[in-house]
């Protein structure tokens, strides 16, 4: 391969490197935005939960509260029936006494459903709070891993750009013209294309008889008549990126 040719090689994996790197730091933020949404959305649904979890208690509570009531009653209404001057004044006294009860009966019962009921409530909301603790530490470590490859990234990128003027600045005015016009047409680094089987690999078209043989024994820059990138015949030697 000849100078012109590796210097389009290592110009484009310069700066196809440069533009991978760029993608990488614009995407990082982006995926910690997502983790830090289900995170978010974790914390809302425990939330939710313990909120499920407090008002069964509350209820629970105002039921115990409305038995004691219930008894006090019971027990006013026990004393005030000792006094009862006739049989429909006992008679009545006996009716609010059942009445209660019944309200004690039903307090009750739903004291038994409202433990039930709390139960696997009590169990979720204790498993989520360990999960979500999990998660949070899971996602400051994400965002710090992120941070350093950002950090990383960002290194790299001043040095491979850093390397590219240095290439830029050895590399002919006619050839740096030819590259950058390559680049815009098609808006890509992917200036340079292998000839494989008489074909342009980038474009897929057949090169003409006459100018693949050209292709094959001269060492000019050549075209793709198609696609107008430069054209290389044998593979380029890999430009380590070290
Ligand atoms: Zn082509």
């Amino acid at each position: 391969m000849n100078l012109a040719l590796q210097q389009v090689s290592k110009l484009q994996n310069l700066d196809m490197r440069i533009l991978e790197l760029k993608r990488e730091v614009a995407q990082l933020p982006k995926q910690i935005a997502e983790i830090e949404k289900q995170l978010d959305a974790h914390a809302k649904k425990l939330d939710a939960e313990k909120a499920m979890l407090a008002a069964n208690q509350r209820e629970r509570k105002q039921k115990e509260l409305d038995i004691q009531t219930a008894q006090q009653k019971i027990s006013k209404l026990k004393d005030q029936m000792l006094q009862a001057k006739n049989n429909e004044q006992y008679r009545a006294f006996q009716h609010e006494i059942d009445y209660a009860q019944n309200e004690i009966g039903s307090a009750e019962t739903r004291i038994l459903e409202l433990m039930e009921e709390s139960e696997p409530l009590d169990k979720n909301v204790k498993q989520a709070e360990v999960a979500l603790a999990a998660e949070r530490k899971q996602v400051e470590a994400q965002k710090q891993q992120a941070k350093t490859q950002t950090a990383a990234d960002e290194k790299e990128i001043s040095d491979r750009a850093g390397e590219m003027r240095q290439l830029l600045t050895e590399m002919p005015a006619g050839l740096k013209q030819t590259c950058e016009r390559i680049r815009k047409k098609h808006n890509s680094p992917h200036v340079l294309a292998e000839v494989v089987d008489g074909r342009c690999t980038a474009c897929r078209i057949a090169l003409r008889p006459q100018h693949y043989q050209d292709l094959k024994v001269r060492e000019d820059v050549f075209f793709c008549e198609s696609c107008g990138r430069i054209l290389y015949y044998n593979p380029p030697t890999q430009v380590a990126m070290s």
